[in-house]
């Protein structure tokens, strides 16, 4: 017993010493050491408040960040969590990161309904205590924390068995997933006997993402693999048609609904199925030919695998997880209500409400483009400040006329471009 008090003073000692520095550059092995710890946390609550409780802490196997720069420089998202040494307070880690709970908190139901969404935080795990944060935004866009849990890694309560273990396949691999932007498909609707439709969908999802720009030139950045998660039923939940199925991570049409939108609320069992393999992001790949998809940056992206638009779905959707880009659309139907308030810059590289665009791209607009920019023929190829986006046709604007954040038919504008590839840089340790 004294023996290991002695060691945890020992770790104390080294691992305050460079909080000191109030820079702090940080490196993986300064206060982590091999796998990850994962936080299971309910979120509950109405459109205006939130409440959280953990739910479980487990241990798994494989972190695929990069082993410098834990402290997330680009601060997007709804949410962060931020993980403190517990002696000094200094922040050793933190990520940013949307929810389809936030989500769900702009929609009508959630003035009147409380609901609960079960989340999953994951970090390399710690070599001694810490303590861990979620911080959501404020009225004015700002991040306040919000709840706070301490955590003991020599605790007997951290679970190392995985529920639900699955075979993982190589599909493209580049080099180490600390150096690489690791995107795990997992298999949603599949059966076992139609998993090597599943691998061929996978491959060619992954294809359809490296066939435009900026991935294509970006390939060996990334790795892909495939788990082979495979479901009771095949297909989805489709419930405007009473369609309902038995499948591994509980995906379904109708999100708030809206028939387009297929999601899972059950980010649980996403995780226990990713645990099996490296990943930085998940691609959920669901078995049916009908249209429609969804992306939730740092969360997940979840698409039909054989729809005729799938290959424009698929890259718009991972536009949303990994970029945090926001949709620049505003004549479609959506259950959300100021998904963007008029008041607030919102935190997305590709949407301005010109409370703060000095913090945009307006050194991408031209000195001769006017703005707002008239949505006229002679501007079509040119960045500037163009009004509608953010699901409303006033008070948010975008930098192109036309985007993959936009239609099916276009590709990134450059604003979207340059933001992705600014994530790739830090996603691959640069
Ligand atoms: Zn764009």
């Amino acid at each position: 017993m004294k023996y290991l008090f002695a060691i945890l003073i020992c770790l104390s000692l080294s691992a305050i010493s460079p909080a000191q520095d109030a820079s702090l550059p940080q490196e993986l092995d300064s206060w982590f050491s091999e796998g990850v710890i994962r936080l299971d946390v309910i979120f509950s609550g109405k459109a205006d408040e939130t409440s959280y409780a953990l739910s479980g802490v487990k241990r798994e196997q494989h972190y695929s960040g990069p082993h410098s720069k834990l402290v997330d420089p680009f601060d997007y998202g709804d949410h962060k969590f931020v993980v403190r040494d517990a002696v000094s307070g200094a922040p050793i880690f933190s990520y940013s990161y949307c929810t389809l709970y936030s989500e769900w908190q702009t929609t009508t139901e959630a003035q009147s309904v409380r609901r609960a969404y079960p989340h999953v935080l994951r970090f390399p795990w710690p070599k001694s205590e810490v303590t861990v944060e979620i911080h959501d935004r404020d009225k004015v866009g700002e991040f306040q924390k919000s709840w706070s849990v301490h955590i003991d890694p020599a605790s007997i309560f951290c679970d190392p068995g995985n529920p639900l273990v699955y075979e993982t396949v190589d599909l493209e691999i580049h080099g180490d997933a600390s150096e690489k932007v690791d995107i795990l498909f997992v298999a949603e609707g599949y059966t076992e006997a139609e998993m090597e439709k599943f691998l061929k969908d996978a491959e060619r999802s992954a294809g359809y993402i490296f066939s435009e720009e900026p991935f294509k030139s970006h390939r060996e950045e990334f790795n892909i693999r495939a788990v082979k998660s495979a479901s009771r039923d095949s297909g989805t939940d489709i419930p405007g048609e009473g369609i309902w199925k038995n499948t591994v991570v509980n995906s379904s049409f109708y999100t708030f609904g809206i028939e387009r939108y297929m999601t899972t609320m059950d980010f649980k069992s996403v995780c226990d199925v990713a645990a099996n393999a490296h990943y930085d992001q998940i691609y959920i790949l669901v078995n049916t030919d009908k249209y429609g998809g969804g992306g939730i940056y740092n969360h997940y992206s979840i698409s039909a695998a054989d729809n005729e638009a799938s290959r424009a779905v698929v890259i718009h959707e991972f536009g949303h997880a990994f970029g945090g880009l926001a949709d620049e659309y505003f004549n479609s139907s959506v259950a959300y209500n100021d998904f963007f308030p008029l008041e607030v810059e919102p935190w997305n590289p590709n949407l301005t409400t010109l409370v703060d665009f000095d913090s945009k791209w307006k050194d991408m607009v031209g000195e001769e483009i006017p703005v707002p920019t008239p949505g006229e023929a002679k501007f079509q190829e040119l960045v500037g400040v163009y009004e509608g986006g953010g699901y409303v046709a006033k008070g948010v604007f975008r930098p192109m006329i036309d985007c993959r954040m936009h239609t099916n038919d276009a590709v990134f504008c450059p604003v979207c471009s340059k933001a992705l590839k600014k994530m790739i840089a830090h996603s691959t340790g640069e």
